[in-house]
């Protein structure tokens, strides 16, 4: 197999040169172009021999020549068909690599790890497009695909945000559901330079490895989900108000107050106040009055 070659900017501008590529904005497509910041994603995100990755958006294949230098198989999703031959060519000396031209948020990836990793968990590695990175983190959580960690590249402000807690302006239900799922680390923060075209903003590589068990225990995910989007929808109202205000939730406000007393929550608390136990607390007594 051959070395990774497109870590080197020169020779990422011959390819995108040759084949006269158009960077499409509404893609997402910012690609890396720095070799230590490659480096430092492969080594955080731990990949051994005999592992299964799968990537998000390979763009002309940058990162993807160093995950197949380092795994078993590479699975890489990629929307844009316009890339398709590029990474024909790029990746021709990478046998282990298998590219999907599709949108992401349509793919089945359960049903990847069921073919391609006999069902175990496997790794996520991307440089995201930014413009669905939630949706992209919450199909994966949510949609009950195989994981073990997901190392991704995300606006700075957005890894932030996963990693925040009480108390912060940038903690909401983002924050709550990485940390429901998963262990968030950053990784390096990473500037616009290293990347062709530059971004406007800054950009942060953060890991997610997933737990074995949530760190709290609730009867129903599903409603402290629809808890906590009620309780940040509205965030200068009281708990009260945004829990009884929200369309996906029925329940009356002497059912939420007498839930908030059982918790021992002040019937002024605002959501943002409340951590993932206090939800999980919260949403275990609104569970009883569900008939
Ligand atoms: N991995 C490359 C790199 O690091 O140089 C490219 C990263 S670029 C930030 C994001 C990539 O995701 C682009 O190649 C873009 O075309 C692709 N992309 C955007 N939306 C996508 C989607 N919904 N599904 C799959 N790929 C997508």
């Amino acid at each position: 197999m051959a070395e990774p070659y497109l870590g080197n900017p020169k020779h990422t501008i011959e390819v995108l040169q040759k084949y006269d590529f158009a960077f499409q904005k509404r893609f997402g497509q910012n690609f890396l172009i720095d070799s230590h910041v490659l480096e430092k994603i492969i080594a955080a995100s731990d990949i051994a021999k005999e592992d299964f990755v799968l990537e998000i958006g390979p763009g002309i294949g940058t990162m993807t020549q160093y995950l197949a230098a380092a795994a078993r198989e590479v699975v890489a999703v990629e929307i844009d068909k316009t890339l398709i031959p590029i990474l024909k060519d790029t990746l021709s000396e990478f046998p282990n690599v298998t590219v999907i031209n599709d949108d992401i948020l349509k793919v089945d990836i359960a049903k990847i790890a069921r073919e391609c990793n006999d069902g175990r968990p496997v790794k996520v590695v991307a440089n995201l497009p930014y413009y669905i990175t939630t949706p992209i983190i919450m199909g994966l959580f949510e949609n009950q695909v195989p994981l073990d960690t997901i190392t991704i590249m995300v606006q700075k402000e957005v890894a932030d945000r996963m990693k925040t807690g009480p108390g912060s302006k940038d903690y909401g239900a983002l924050s709550l559901a990485v940390q429901y799922y998963a262990r968030p680390e950053i990784v390096a923060n990473v500037p616009p330079n290293c990347f062709m075209p530059r971004p406007k903003v800054g950009s942060a590589v953060i890991k997610l490895t997933r737990y074995g068990k949530p760190p709290v225990s609730v009867e129903d995910e599903h409603l402290m989900f629809s808890v906590i989007r009620a309780s940040f929808n509205q965030r200068r109202k009281t708990l009260v108000n945004g829990l009884k205000n929200y369309s996906g939730l029925h329940f009356t406000k002497e059912e939420i107050e007498s839930s908030m007393k059982n918790c021992g929550l002040s019937m002024n608390v605002r959501g943002e106040a409340l951590e993932l136990e206090d939800f999980a607390r919260l949403t275990n007594e609104l569970t009883k009055f569900i008939k």
